[in-house]
């Protein structure tokens, strides 16, 4: 990759720009700016991939029922059954396992970061995934395939969405209802719901009287669309089509939607940075060389490169680790004049950060042939204030005749009329109404409301208090998975816990933990586990303190879900990750563990 050391730009100018940039797109609304799916737009929300099976409501007892199939219900059921655990339910709204895979089927849906540390458990089914990037087609099949291995369809309830959990404390179990009439029970409860599930609209004023075909990517309509996954979409080759939103799905459903539609409107409010993809087909040599304890290895040396941790070697290579590659490389060439003090590493790092930005501009500057269409997508901020993209076909679609990029220049769509979408031009005046047959937003999933909301169901623990009521100025928790007055309820969410761009990484991480302590609070006859009172308070103390050093880059991001759309506050500071970092996170835990005598928990 690039071996570039001498600035070729102004960081001072950059700077400015990327200020500019953010000021412009920065909302009083904040997060409320979107839509609820609720009430006249549950539609959106209806699943387009299987028709409903009736079944009688349960209420039986179960030892340990997992909501989300998912994987992080997925691989909190292999670690549980590894750890001895036989009784478990699965309990999953999809038609099948496979969380967010089973959901997002749009066309081009395939995972960015390198499927061979992407894909949990590869080496629990002796399996290599086809492709460097593989397609979503085979992620659900792999997540299928995890579900068999560790015999977790046994007694596991799908189609059907959890409303309420409530604790039993005389009982000492966890009431779970459901929205086909269970009263189910559990004596423990793994909440794995996914970070980014609930799909949401923006609020566009206008947005119920669009009276053409619309949907959300996260339930791709193929009846109307045509096609499938691999694209294909003929239903759309006399069709007008508009795509709101240009963040990772729209990057690659648009190519598709682009070879497909007569004409195909993008409305774009943030440019995404869209780096080299170079996806290959596997090695057969490759895969059969592979030694035992791969995949953990190859996980901890990418989980150590994007957190800024040094390796000898870089095993995945790719545009994720790329950027720490010219850090060091940065590092390297100053020699012994380099300051390694935070302030002086922070430094390199900006500049490692406007150099990988300066690249990915001047890739769109040698693929889009239109001088303002390239300006346009070129993205003004650091490299982490939002989800990097990965693309070899995204930018050269915008080079078609029937491909038209709409830049709302920071705004975001004016209007949704009953015909289509209208962009009032603040520099010209100018309104212009796209008239269009379909509408799809691809406008992303509720990050930063509350958590019981987006989960989808309330969770009432000892003496009725809710965890919404609990939460009320941020979450409070120990580790992330444990809060005081919820016993036996474990948590899997980036709040309070290890974030890492290799999300399902860190699900394993939070598996193997649970596993560890189910097996301990059995090995004790214990039945009931909880966080001590002291335990939260000092997790939640550490968390705060180690997210404020992260307040400023936040501050000066660009608006976006990372940044509560612009604005980090002392709630979202609360609510944060562990601030040192995924790889400092796994260490708390396996110290914790080894420590032995479950400190800071009350297993009785
Ligand atoms: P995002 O939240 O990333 O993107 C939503 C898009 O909608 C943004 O471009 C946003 O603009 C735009 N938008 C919102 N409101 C308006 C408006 N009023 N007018 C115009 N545009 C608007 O959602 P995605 O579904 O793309 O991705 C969500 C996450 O899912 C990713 O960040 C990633 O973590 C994950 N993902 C991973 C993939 C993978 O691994 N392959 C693929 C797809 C998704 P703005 O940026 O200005 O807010």
């Amino acid at each position: 990759m690039t071996e570039t050391t001498t600035p070729q730009f102004d960081p001072d100018a950059l700077r400015r720009k990327y200020r500019e940039e953010r000021d412009r797109r920065l909302r009083d609304e904040g997060n409320e700016q979107y839509l609820e799916i609720a009430g006249d737009f549950a539609h959106y929300l209806d699943d387009p991939y299987i028709e409903r099976v009736e079944r009688a409501p349960l209420t039986d007892t179960v030892e340990v029922a997992i909501i989300g199939g998912g994987f992080g219900g997925l691989l909190a059921g292999a670690r549980l059954r590894e750890a001895g655990i036989d009784d478990i339910r699965l309990i999953e709204k999809g038609g099948d396992v496979g969380g967010t895979w089973y959901w997002n089927r749009y066309p081009g849906a395939a995972c960015d970061v390198e499927s061979y540390v992407y894909l949990p458990l590869l080496e629990e089914l002796g399996k290599v995934p086809s492709e460097k990037y593989a397609h979503a087609s085979e992620i659900l099949q792999h997540s299928r395939d995890i579900a068999e291995h560790f015999d977790l369809y046994r007694n596991a309830c799908l189609q059907t969405e959890v409303t309420e959990l409530r604790w039993d404390d005389a009982d000492g179990r966890w009431i779970i209802s459901t929205d086909r009439g269970d009263a189910m029970r559990a004596r423990f409860v793994v909440l794995a719901n996914g970070p980014l599930h609930r799909p949401k609209l923006p609020g566009i004023p206008g947005v119920e009287t669009y009276a053409g075909h619309s949907f959300h990517t996260s339930r791709w309509d193929y009846a109307y669309t045509g096609g499938d996954a691999n694209g294909n979409l003929s239903g759309l080759a006399d069709k007008r089509v508009a795509v709101i939103g240009t963040g990772a799905t729209a990057v690659q459903c648009v190519p598709h939607l682009g070879a497909a539609a007569e004409e195909l409107y993008v409305f774009q409010r943030t440019p995404s940075s869209i780096d080299v993809r170079a996806n290959r087909p596997t090695d057969p040599d490759w895969a059969a060389s592979l030694e035992p304890g791969w995949q953990q290895r190859r996980m901890d040396n990418f989980n150590n490169l994007v957190s800024g941790i040094p390796e000898s070697e870089d095993l995945v290579n790719d545009g994720w680790t790329d950027i720490i590659g010219k850090l060091l490389i940065r590092i390297a060439s100053e020699g012994s004049e380099a300051d390694l003090s935070p302030d002086g590493l922070a430094s390199a790092m900006e500049l490692a950060d406007f150099e990988k930005m300066e690249q990915i501009r001047e890739r769109v500057e040698a693929i889009v042939d239109d001088p303002s269409t390239a300006e346009a997508l070129k993205p003004y901020y650091r490299q982490f204030c939002k989800r990097p993209c990965f693309h070899d076909e995204y930018l050269a679609t915008f080079n078609r005749p029937n491909v038209h990029l709409v830049d709302t220049k920071g705004r975001g769509v004016s209007r949704i009329t009953e015909r289509g979408v209208v962009f009032d031009d603040p520099d010209t005046g100018e309104s212009t109404e796209y008239e269009v047959d379909c509408l799809i937003y691809a406008t992303g999933f509720e990050v930063g409301t509350e958590y019981t909301r987006r989960a989808g169901h309330e969770v009432i623990g000892r003496d009725g208090i809710t965890l919404t009521e609990k939460w009320a100025d941020g979450a409070s928790t120990l580790h992330g998975m444990h809060s005081r007055g919820f016993p036996n309820c474990f948590i899997f969410s980036l709040v309070q816990s290890g974030f890492s761009v290799n999300f399902p990484h860190m699900l394993n991480e939070q598996s193997k933990h649970l596993g560890y302590i189910l097996a301990e609070v059995r090995e004790r006859g214990a039945t009931l586990v909880e966080a001590s009172e002291e335990a939260e308070a000092e997790w939640v103390r550490t968390i705060v303190e180690l997210s404020r050093n992260n307040l400023a880059f936040l501050e000066a991001c660009t608006p976006g879900y990372y940044n509560n759309e612009g604005r980090p506050q002392e709630r979202s500071v609360r609510n944060s990750s562990y601030g040192a970092g995924p790889v400092a996170f796994v260490k708390v835990l396996e110290q914790w563990r080894a420590a032995g005598d479950l400190p800071g928990l009350e297993a009785t």
